[in-house]
């Protein structure tokens, strides 16, 4: 009997001692899982058999627990890399509208001024609403300093911090702009003529019905508005015809001294009606271009016509064509044609506003010429459709020089 109670109490020393080392070692796996975020402590043996089972069930979990942890570490890295990468412009702002981040774009587009961004009324306005609302907010933002700038701005909430997507809106405006501007322009310029024949009807149905004389005057000027509205409408349909085809640059090869012999041939009549001489210098051995031949007609023909038009009466152009080389300003693989006239000049001012539509630098005497206003903005798209290059130098006084830079092949 004292036999048996000796042996339960050494079975029952032996079982509490394997006992507290197991407890042990659970306490020292917990310690390690939460302490080594990768390791697993080596010593893992647990010998009481509900022990061994906790042991196994706690690794198990942790593991499971880690993986998990592991995941949303990569997709959260995944996430700010896609934000740093956001083509857009984006800030972080705590709840106070302070910034606290911006990715990439935002520093490249905004740099120093991201702070007259958020200090700017509209979007100070679309702050407080989207705080109010929870919402997100659209705010249009023009911003005139350091340079004239249209933006969009979003303001989406997130609770607590708040996003701001930027969109930059500036080409896309002042595109807008110009085409409205355009037809507002083009429809003035229709507008005027054609309120000058309708106000010389009424006068030859009343006033003048038996004036013959003035009759014959009041016709020959209908002829002329007449003639100016066609103009007018000739050359909007050419540019818009040529900005259909910009995109595409032409293929089929032409020879420049050719086609500007047939030019200058063409305009004998007009040069002899304003005395004016043309000095040609035209090679015949010049490379070949890729060319449209109705638009680089219509293209010299404009600068030979206003070469013509503003340049002094009894005066001289002299045209030039040349390889590329020969001019330091341009690609040597190319042709260059050069119209230079001594007439009236063009101030520094106007010359990177030329080739604007409607731009002239003096409308009575564009006007009195029977000019459009659309020739040089024709030159323009044309050279632009053969990705050419055109330079206009000019001195007050003594006259202009319109360089066409022509791109040759291979
Ligand atoms: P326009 O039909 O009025 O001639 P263009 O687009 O051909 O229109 O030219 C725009 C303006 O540029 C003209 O109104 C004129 O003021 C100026 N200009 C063009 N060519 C010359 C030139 N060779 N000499 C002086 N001024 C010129």
């Amino acid at each position: 009997m004292a036999l048996l109670a000796i042996l339960l109490a050494v079975a029952a020393l032996a079982f509490f001692a394997l006992l507290a080392r197991d407890v042990t070692v659970m306490t020292r796996l917990v310690r390690a899982l939460q302490t080594q975020p990768d390791g697993i402590p080596r010593d893992t043996a647990l010998f009481v058999p509900g022990m061994r089972a906790l042991g196994q069930e706690a690794i198990r979990l942790i593991q499971a627990e880690r993986i998990s942890r592991g995941r949303l570490v990569a997709s959260a890295g995944e996430d700010r890399a896609l934000v740093e990468r956001l083509p857009d412009p984006l800030l972080k702002l705590d709840a106070s509208g302070n910034l606290v981040w911006r990715n990439e774009s935002a520093l490249a587009a905004f740099g120093n001024e991201t702070a007259a961004l958020l200090r700017h009324p509209a979007f100070r306005n679309a702050l407080a609403q989207a705080g109010r609302t929870a919402a997100p907010v659209r705010a249009q933002i023009t911003m005139s300093v350091p340079v004239a700038r249209d933006l969009d701005a979003t303001v989406i909430p997130v609770g607590g911090p708040i996003y701001v997507l930027v969109a930059d809106r500036t080409h896309e405006r002042a595109l807008e702009r110009m085409r409205a501007d355009f037809v507002a322009n083009s429809s003035h310029e229709l507008r005027t003529p054609l309120a000058s024949l309708i106000g010389f009807i009424e006068t030859l149905r009343g006033p003048a019905a038996d004036d013959a004389p003035a009759q014959q005057r009041f016709l020959g000027i209908m002829a002329e508005q007449a003639a100016r509205m066609q103009r007018l409408i000739d050359d909007l349909l050419s540019l818009s015809r040529i900005e259909i085809s910009e995109h595409l640059p032409p293929e089929e090869l032409l020879g420049i001294t050719p086609l500007l012999e047939r030019i200058v041939a063409g305009l004998e009549p007009v040069l002899a009606a304003h005395e004016t001489r043309i000095e040609a210098a035209l090679p015949p051995d010049l490379p070949m271009v890729p060319g449209d031949a109705d638009q680089l007609t219509q293209l010299f023909t404009n600068l030979l016509d206003n070469a013509i038009k503003y340049g002094r009466r009894g005066g001289r152009i002299r045209l030039v064509a040349a390889r590329g080389g020969t001019d330091a300003r341009f690609e040597a693989n190319g042709v260059l044609v050069s119209v230079a006239d001594d007439g009236v000049g063009i101030a520094r001012e106007h010359l990177p506003r030329l080739t604007e539509r409607f731009y002239r630098v003096d409308k009575g005497r564009s006007r009195a010429v029977g000019g459009t206003g659309l020739g040089l903005a024709i030159v323009k798209h044309v050279v632009n459709r053969h990705r050419g290059r055109l330079l206009i130098d000019s001195v007050e006084g003594k006259g202009t020089t319109f360089t066409v830079w022509l791109p040759a092949r291979g």
